[in-house]
């Protein structure tokens, strides 16, 4: 394993991308660079930003463009992605988002771009039983008996159902996802940067497929 990579995970919501994720950056030893995770802990500190998005997310909308291109520019310039490289996940959503990207990131370049592919139908049942620690941001799925209060075997935190995973906002994002984000599938695939990986399965096979998606294009 060679550390470093600049890398797009992109997906439906709920594809298991975030669990993904949080390996890839462990296994390539650079951040995770979550869109969703910024704005939610902008939202928690009440900051100008957090309380726009709050509204927007949870009623399953999109962040705009500009706001988001300019959180993610100045991200991928800190020390420690800029030096290693970073796993964006949630980022880009639009043909605008991943145009400029393409400028924030022209003296260096991403490795790939992967689509973590999972049909609506199954991630539509992921997600109503999908749970997450409202601190470190952990995933996990309830099972019939809910334990209450449910404590974040990793951190310790709260964990607890997503303000946006109402069926409502579910499928919303899906549907936002249809129109706006799955563009870029053919975006990516005509620069040549694009690999499909199958999402379905055990979670461990999953994160090979990855990794050998990654290894074929760095
Ligand atoms: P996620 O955790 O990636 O599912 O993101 C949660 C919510 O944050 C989304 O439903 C959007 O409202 C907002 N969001 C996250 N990333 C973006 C983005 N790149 N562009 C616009 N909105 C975003």
């Amino acid at each position: 394993m060679i550390p470093g990579a600049r890398l797009i995970i992109l997906g439906r919501q709920g594809a298991g991308k975030g669990t993904q994720c949080v390996r890839l950056s462990r296994h390539y030893v650079v951040p995770h660079i979550s869109t969703g995770d910024m704005l939610r802990t902008s939202a928690r500190e009440g900051t100008e930003l957090g309380l726009m998005a709050k509204q927007i997310m949870d009623a399953g909308g999109l962040v705009g463009d500009e706001v988001m291109i300019g959180l993610v520019g100045e991200r991928v310039r800190k020390p420690d992605a800029d030096t290693r490289g970073y796993i964006l996940d949630g980022f880009p959503r639009t043909v605008a988002q991943a145009e400029a990207l393409a400028r924030i990131t022209a003296d260096k370049p991403l490795h790939a771009v992967i689509d973590l592919d999972v049909p609506r139908e199954i991630v539509l049942e992921r997600i109503s039983s999908r749970r997450v620690c409202r601190d470190c941001g952990t995933n996990y799925t309830a099972g019939p008996v809910v334990p209450s209060p449910w404590i974040c075997d990793v951190c310790g935190g709260d964990v607890a159902q997503r303000a946006d995973d109402t069926p409502d906002s579910v499928n919303r994002r899906l549907d936002l996802y249809e129109t706006q984000t799955s563009p870029l599938i053919a975006h990516y695939s005509k620069l040549g940067m694009l690999a499909v990986v199958n999402g379905i399965g055990h979670p461990d096979h999953v994160f090979k497929r990855l990794c050998d998606a990654v290894e074929a294009r760095r």
